[in-house]
């Protein structure tokens, strides 16, 4: 693996920082915490994305006849990082770009290509995902909502809940089960549904944070129509793993931008605040936290920009972005109990920097168990990864 630039990437470096530069609005002022909750700023957000969008920036890696750019995944990461660079704000419709865009590339008809991906990459049409449910999580398959087949509709029942983006969302990729006496990874349907539908309800469940960034969502008698299958027809678990493989895959470029803002934050905090009349930034302590967490980013860089070598020569995201999710998810909560300590008590007040570090914090508790968690990602290294058995023999 090279990982210079060529003088082709360096010049596309240079367009996308001068696009940058000249393009990132303004911090939305008055955006609080709760930020998808807040109209306004769901509409700085949203015409962000547009921007984005409309200037070819929005998914770069997807294919000109979807909306995209058709850079290469190289390419892809130097805009990542430039992002962060400019600290531009993030793009609302992330679970579309990052994980539902690429599984209806994937496994979809020209007709869904056509209708959803340009909304997705516009942020005209916000997605969220409806795997979970009260008794499967980290064993989705044993999912329960089910849709039954009436004419040229599927009639969906049931419940989600963890869904996150639902109460601003348009569209959901909804797992449900249609044969219900097959094995059960073998009965499942993935379907587009529309969250406008009569019959959705959702209702947001409060975070550690403050946040209701997550849902429960009930479906009453739901109509889908047949044609908004995505895959096939009880292969529904083939499409959910192109969205899993996806999510792992795909999720930590945008957290390399935040853990990358959080570390220039800290090391400007320590800079100029002071603990015992002297400069935080000559604590040894707080240094080497500082340094370590500074080359745990760098690893995890070098890591990303190993699997989007190994990407760009065969599409199909593997399971060893599950590597790269346990190491960004973990990485993100000790960067975060680092700044806690670092800036002691003074760090868990709200009214500290709007909150951030609080904030921060008690966010990325989660970063453990969204997207899967640590001990399923393990188990996936370990027996997808690595060819080790599936446990002791019994
Ligand atoms: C912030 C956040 C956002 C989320 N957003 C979404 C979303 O948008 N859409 C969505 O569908 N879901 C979402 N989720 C749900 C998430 O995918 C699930 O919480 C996760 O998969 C775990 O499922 P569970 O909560 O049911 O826990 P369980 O599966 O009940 O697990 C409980 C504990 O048991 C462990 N465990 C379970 N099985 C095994 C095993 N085989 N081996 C070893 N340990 C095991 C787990 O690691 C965990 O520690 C979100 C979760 C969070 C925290």
């Amino acid at each position: 693996m090279d990982l210079r630039l060529t003088p082709e990437e360096e010049k596309f470096r240079d367009e996308c920082r001068a696009w940058l530069e000249a393009n990132v609005p303004p911090p939305f002022e008055g955006a609080g915490l709760n930020e998808e909750e807040n109209a306004e700023s769901l509409a700085y957000l949203k015409a962000w994305q547009k921007k984005v969008y409309d200037a070819g920036w929005a998914g770069i890696s997807w294919k000109k006849e979807y909306g995209g750019r058709g850079a290469t995944l190289i390419e892809q990461a130097i805009f990542q990082e430039e992002w962060a660079r400019a600290n531009a704000p993030m793009l609302i419709n992330v679970l579309g770009l990052s994980l539902i865009g690429p599984t209806i590339i994937a496994v979809g008809t020209e007709e869904q290509k056509k209708r959803f991906l340009p909304k997705i990459l516009s942020g005209e049409e916000i997605w969220c995902q409806g795997f979970s449910e009260p008794n499967a999580g980290s064993d989705v398959a044993g999912l329960g909502t089910k849709a039954v087949r009436d004419g040229d509709h599927f009639i969906v029942n049931g419940q989600k809940i963890w869904t996150s983006l639902a109460h601003v969302s348009d569209w959901c990729l909804l797992l449900v089960r249609t044969d219900f006496e097959a094995p059960k990874h073998k009965g499942i349907t993935a379907l587009l549904v529309d969250m406008h539908s009569e019959g959705v309800s959702v209702r947001p469940l409060k975070q550690i944070t403050g946040d209701s960034g997550f849902n429960e969502v009930f479906f009453s008698n739901v109509r889908v129509p047949v044609a908004n299958v995505l895959g096939e027809v009880n292969k529904g678990w083939h499409t959910a793993i192109a969205t899993l493989m996806n999510e792992r895959a795909n999720l930590g470029a945008g957290i390399y931008i935040q853990i990358k803002r959080t570390l220039d934050a800290l090391v400007e905090k320590v800079n100029t605040l002071q603990r015992n009349g002297k400069p935080i930034a000559q604590d040894p302590i707080a240094r080497q936290k500082i340094a370590q967490a500074y080359l745990e980013l760098e690893i995890f860089k070098l890591n990303s920009n190993r699997a989007i070598s190994k990407l760009s020569k065969s599409p199909i995201p593997g399971p060893e972005g599950s590597i790269q999710k346990i190491f960004w998810s973990e990485l993100n909560q000790r960067t975060q109990r680092d700044a806690m300590e670092i800036l002691g008590a003074h760090g868990q007040l709200w009214d500290l920097d709007d909150g951030k570090w609080v904030y921060g914090y008690l966010r990325t508790r989660g970063n453990t168990i969204e997207a899967g968690t640590s001990e399923i990602q393990r188990n996936i290294v370990a027996e997808r990864v690595l060819g080790l058995p599936k446990g002791y023999a019994r």
